[in-house]
């Protein structure tokens, strides 16, 4: 065979879903000597990652720390830990992320119900008051910002209101955790988990979760195994928990990654970095308008960090993303499920959540819309951005 060439990919600004750029500070930790997973200066790292995904949760909960792998295996650690065969269980579903949880719980043996919401909405909490008195769920499982719709749905008094009735609450705070305010005490949630690659501007592998001391009794109080070896949380514990016994060999280079990205988040502090978030995306927003582009999610709900809009009739989807790829290096997202072909999501998360990015974006979708015979004026939507930033 030939062997291929060393890798020498264009460059690429990531606006889409995910992943976003790794922040330079970000890669240059990952290329960190390798440490052995039990050395002792790498058990020091794993204590001062553990204690700074607390801070970025807002949480005491001891049972925290990143699972190894994607976002998806957090989501999984948390239903496959807390549902036994059996168990009642609530799914709340408004897009994508939540179809996949109902797909989970039901691979774990749960007795399902399913509330949806129409894409682009959220739940209100008296909907869920009706639901949890008359199922009575162990679990209720929701996303805290639904990334193929662009919505953010309300969480901060859910907690109180699953306990009320017994249940414990599973939140996917997987496009909220570094861009949004998530406070897992607070809010009273019991199970909570992320990724690397949204809002902590790291590479896709890493899986922060957390579990309240709630649902850790509940892990505690189980009469079957967890059906994954992998991700059993009971003997997970016990290399990320006190006596850090062999479970997995932890994939160094990704901590080192994560460690940095939340160093970078709490240097930055959590309200400025929430205000950064909300700013850029008021720009953003005002340029895409000026475009006449219009929002996937209600206006109640909108995610800074993931701006969901609607392709305008007759602009070929595939086309215009690939000139914006090809011509201007910049990737935004497609639609998923219900919104295949139908939205274009544009993501200014963590590091990318600046000026530089919004203006780009722009700039290049206004050339790439008026290419494809969209009714616009060049220059609006940057001159809108501007506008909204002199604001
Ligand atoms: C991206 C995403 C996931 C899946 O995470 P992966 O890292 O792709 O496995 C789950 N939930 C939501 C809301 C997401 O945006």
């Amino acid at each position: 065979m030939t062997i291929p060439g060393q890798l020498s990919p264009a460059p690429r600004l990531l606006l889409g879903p995910g992943p976003s750029d790794a922040h330079p500070r970000v890669l240059s930790a990952m290329t960190t000597p390798l440490l052995g997973h039990l050395d002792p200066q790498f058990l020091e790292m794993m204590n001062e990652t553990q204690q700074m995904l607390r801070s970025v949760f807002q949480t005491t909960n001891a049972l925290t720390f990143p699972v190894s792998a994607t976002g998806t295996a957090g989501m999984e650690t948390c239903l496959v830990n807390l549902i036994e065969p059996g168990d009642p269980v609530v799914v709340c579903t408004m897009g994508y992320f939540g179809n996949r949880m109902v797909d989970i719980a039901g691979r774990c043996g749960a007795k399902l119900t399913v509330k949806e919401a129409p894409w682009g909405q959220t739940f209100d909490l008296q909907q869920l008051r009706e639901t949890l008195s008359t199922v009575r769920p162990k679990v209720l499982a929701i996303v805290h910002a639904e990334t193929s719709t662009g919505a953010l749905q309300d969480v901060s008094q859910l907690g109180k209101l699953c306990h009320e009735f017994g249940a414990l609450l599973v939140t996917d705070c997987v496009t909220s955790l570094g861009c949004s305010p998530v406070k897992l005490d607070e809010w009273e949630v019991d199970a909570a988990f992320s990724c690397s690659q949204k809002g902590l501007s790291c590479p896709p592998g890493m899986a922060p979760v957390s579990f309240s001391p709630r649902a850790t009794d509940a892990l505690k109080a189980r009469k079957s195994k967890v059906q994954s070896w992998y991700l059993d949380l009971t003997s997970i514990m016990s290399y990320w928990g006190g006596d850090r016994a062999y479970h997995h060999t932890a994939p160094i280079s990704m901590v080192y990654a994560l460690r940095e990205g939340l160093r970078l988040v709490l240097e930055e502090g959590l309200e400025a970095r929430f205000a950064r978030h909300v700013r850029n995306h008021v720009a953003l927003k005002a340029g895409l308008e000026a475009l006449g582009l219009t929002y996937t999610a209600a206006p109640h709900c909108q995610l800074p960090q993931l701006n969901a809009v609607r392709i305008p009739d007759g602009i070929d989807d595939l086309a215009c993303r690939k000139r914006m790829l090809t011509e201007f290096g910049i990737e935004i997202g497609g639609g998923l499920g219900d919104f295949k072909g139908k939205a274009w999501r544009i993501g200014i998360m963590g590091h990318n959540s600046r000026p530089a990015c919004v203006l780009q974006v722009l700039a290049a979708m206004e050339v790439v819309l008026a290419g494809a015979g969209a009714k616009i004026t060049l220059g609006a939507g940057v001159a809108a951005a501007e506008r909204a930033y002199a604001a």
